[in-house]
């Protein structure tokens, strides 16, 4: 049997195929844009014209598996996708496609899922046994390894951390909810923060940028400008909070935190930790590490081909 692996990120906008050996190293790659608007077939047929290409040189009878991630919802058992934002499918079989063309077992997972996989087996959280993933960018995902397994949970949606509620009374939510730890802590609700400063009168340097993102925010707040430390100030208790929620709940050996707004850097990071030791039980404190995830770019390839791993361990 073949001791070689495929991995297959597919994002909105582009798809990210990878060959790697048993240790996670890659041996080939291939980037090529999704081009969503062209419709299910043509990406389908991109996939595998990108694993025909990272093949090109070996034999199939070297592949053990192929592990694909894909934006959800997703029908994991019966390797569909179902109906993302972001991409044309609609209960498409991906699994079966993928499997017929090339005849090896295929695995499918969710984009948070195979990045927490891959954060595990290759990357900050190697060698823990239970570990969390959070990922904060313009929302808010994560993943869990629970006793050194994937946890999908029934309907396999577990670990919408972006939607748990973190203030009743918050601001709305993508989701229709109010207060989700997305609305309140993601990239997108320091922006929105921002803008409400902006419109009222207060006086704050970020008056100097035409267009605001959560990044200008970050630059300000570093330089001084007391508005932008308020606006982040917040926002990242409320990340700090959620993320001590989720120690509470599972007890884990390391909770890796992912996405763009760990490159707000060292603000980031020391405002989990103060609110860590403010709200997490002793014993869960002082064993949970809190890391910055590793792999990032490659975060969903090397994801996919972990799962390929593990679901053919
Ligand atoms: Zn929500």
């Amino acid at each position: 049997m073949g001791k070689l692996f495929v991995g297959v990120d597919l994002g909105g906008t582009k798809i990210y195929t990878a060959l790697a050996d048993e240790t996670g190293t890659i041996l080939k790659e291939i980037i090529v844009g999704t081009e969503a608007n062209k419709g299910p077939e043509q990406i389908v047929e991109k996939i595998k014209s990108s694993i025909r290409n990272v093949l090109e040189d070996i034999n199939i009878d070297d592949i053990k598996a192929i592990g694909i991630g894909s934006p959800g919802p997703l029908d994991i058992k019966n390797g569909l996708i179902a109906e993302p934002a972001n991409l044309p499918f609609k209960n498409y079989n991906i699994v079966k496609e993928i499997k017929d063309e090339f005849n090896v077992p295929v695995y499918l997972d969710n984009d948070a899922n195979v990045a927490t996989l891959a954060e595990f087996k290759f990357g900050a959280g190697v060698n823990t046994e239970n570990m969390i993933y959070v990922t904060a960018s313009t929302g808010v995902g994560g993943g869990a390894i629970l006793n050194g397994k994937i946890y999908r949970g029934s309907t396999a949606n577990a670990l919408e951390v972006g939607h748990t509620t973190i203030s009743t009374t918050g601001r709305r939510c993508g989701c229709g909810n109010r207060g989700c730890v997305e609305a309140m802590t993601s990239g997108t609700a320091i922006k929105k923060a921002a803008i409400e400063a902006l419109e009222s009168r207060v006086e704050t340097s970020l008056r100097e940028y035409e267009n605001i993102s959560a990044k200008e925010v970050f630059i300000e707040a570093e330089k001084g400008d007391k508005v932008a430390n308020e606006i982040l100030s917040e926002a990242l208790s409320y990340l700090g909070a959620a993320i001590s929620n989720y120690a509470n709940i599972f007890d884990p050996d390391m909770i890796v935190i992912g996405g763009g707004i760990t490159g707000g850097g060292k603000i980031v990071f020391d405002k989990i930790n103060d609110e860590m030791k403010k709200r997490c039980l002793g014993t869960i404190l002082n064993n949970c590490k809190i890391e910055k995830a590793k792999l990032e770019g490659q975060a969903g390839v090397l994801g996919a081909i972990a799962l390929a791993m593990m679901e053919t361990k």
